[in-house]
């Protein structure tokens, strides 16, 4: 495991619970040296996306929700300008937990910061469905933060 000069993957979803790990992610990269790669999954929610307009459908929608994710994932990088040079943002459509796997081994990260909201209910499940499933498949190790960890703070 590389950490210094490292790559470390923060998988956003706009949740306020996703700006806490990447308050983590930054904690962990400061003494390594880290670089940080800020990634958010576009979803393709629509089953039928041709019925979302007549025109270059799919594109339209991909289009549409890929700038504002990159307006977003933007406004969030700068609230750390100190660490401007070493922010990469990656924007990519498909679903997430699959996309998450798939863009840590291509971009070699050396770690994964991400947050899980688990689940209530007769299951009592510890950990959300996008975290289990990049803990079951991550090619590298994975850092959870959850969200009682975040409320307890
Ligand atoms: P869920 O609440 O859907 O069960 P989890 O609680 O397991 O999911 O995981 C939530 C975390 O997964 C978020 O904090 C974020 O790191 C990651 N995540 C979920 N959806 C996306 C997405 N579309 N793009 C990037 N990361 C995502």
């Amino acid at each position: 495991m590389a950490f210094t000069h490292g790559k470390i993957l923060v998988p956003i979803d706009h949740s306020d619970l996703s700006r806490q790990a990447l308050a983590t992610a930054v904690a962990v990269a400061g003494p390594f040296d880290a670089r940080l790669l800020l990634l958010t999954v576009i979803e393709d929610r629509f089953p039928y996306p041709d019925m979302f307009s007549f025109e270059n459908p799919e594109g339209d929608y991909y289009r549409v929700m890929k700038a504002r994710a990159h307006d977003d994932l933007s406004a969030l990088a700068a609230e750390y300008p100190a660490l401007k040079e070493r922010m990469e943002l990656y924007i990519t459509r498909g679903r997430p937990y699959d996309k998450i796997v798939e863009v840590a081994a291509a971009e070699k990260a050396d770690l994964i910061v991400m947050g899980t909201h688990g689940v209530g209910g007769i299951s009592h499940a510890l950990l959300g469905s996008v975290a289990e499933k990049v803990l079951r498949h991550a090619p590298c190790p994975v850092l959870v933060v959850r969200q009682k960890d975040y409320e307890r703070a």
